[in-house]
């Protein structure tokens, strides 16, 4: 009944508003990330996107005027989160999500951490992207034109992971609701384990396998590891081969055989290090 009731919703909600085919084909061209999918999944994935352009309140800094391929592709590379799950799970995923603030670019936020002698110091904190239980997504639209590609570092996918994570608790703690197939206990050992070998090179003075932001709380570990296995899947399979193949259990999909069948294996591995870092331990998302 339900299933039949969502077919109805879908079908009325494309005769309604009819899919831009021009706009999704630039958006195909412009972004290295949705190029590489397959002619069908794309299609799945563009009406997805389209779906939830609709759905969520999008609010666009004055003066700016952000082209159709953008605002779809900013919604498409969010969706790639849910690309294989059902309408159903895709739709729940993201019911926490009600408004896409975007701010014409990086922004700052007061924060505050707590130093070794229990000192409290506030500082100014440059961000591209926060997210909070309770209010909109809210992103730099220069991060948003500059991703899109395999570069290791994308803050809409960063964002809406921290909203997965939300999916059961206030806060993103690096724990999203699980499938029924998956267990709670290996979640938390193979993240652990990351976890573990990230603060062992920060405390020996190493540069970590992925970026040191994801070793600031488990919540950016979590949303970090995301941005790695859809944008550089290479270098989280060759660091944490488990966590990759966890992931890939969890998001259903391969990005690394999207990418390997590509013929952009050859990417060297280097990351753009051009994440705004926030300073402060578990101050907030970026
Ligand atoms: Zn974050």
């Amino acid at each position: 009944m339900l299933h039949w009731w969502r077919q109805w919703r879908a079908k009325r909600f494309i005769a309604r508003h009819p899919f831009p085919q021009q706009a999704w084909q630039e958006v195909r061209s412009r972004l290295p990330l949705i190029k590489a999918l397959d002619d069908e999944t794309a299609k799945r994935l563009g009406l997805r996107a389209w779906r939830l352009l609709h759905k969520k309140r999008l609010s666009i800094p004055d003066g700016h005027n952000v082209d159709l391929p953008t605002r779809l592709g900013l919604f498409a590379q969010a969706s790639l989160l849910t690309l294989n799950w059902s309408d159903a799970d895709a739709e729940d995923a993201f019911a926490n999500v009600h408004e896409i603030l975007l701010l014409p670019d990086v922004f700052r936020r007061r924060a505050s951490s707590m130093d070794d002698a229990g000192v409290i110091h506030e500082y100014p904190d440059e961000r591209i992207g926060e997210t909070w239980y309770q209010g909109p997504v809210v992103l730099s639209l220069a991060d948003v034109i500059a991703s899109g590609s395999y570069s290791g570092v994308n803050v809409i996918i960063h964002e809406f992971a921290h909203k997965l994570d939300m999916g059961n608790s206030l806060d993103a703690d690096g724990f999203p609701p699980l499938p029924a197939d998956m267990s709670a206990s290996t979640w938390h050992r193979v993240f652990t384990a990351v976890w573990d070998d990230l603060q062992g090179h920060l405390a020996r003075g190493e540069t970590p396998p992925i970026d040191d932001y994801a070793a600031s709380d488990p919540g950016e570990c979590f949303a970090v590891c995301c941005e790695y296995f859809f944008t550089a899947p290479q270098i989280l399979a060759r660091a944490y081969p488990e966590l990759y193949d966890l992931l890939e259990h969890y998001f259903r999909q391969s990005p690394l055989i999207r990418l390997t069948s590509n013929g952009q294996a050859g990417h060297s591995g280097e990351v753009d290090q051009t994440r705004e870092r926030s300073g402060g331990f578990g101050s907030g998302h970026f």
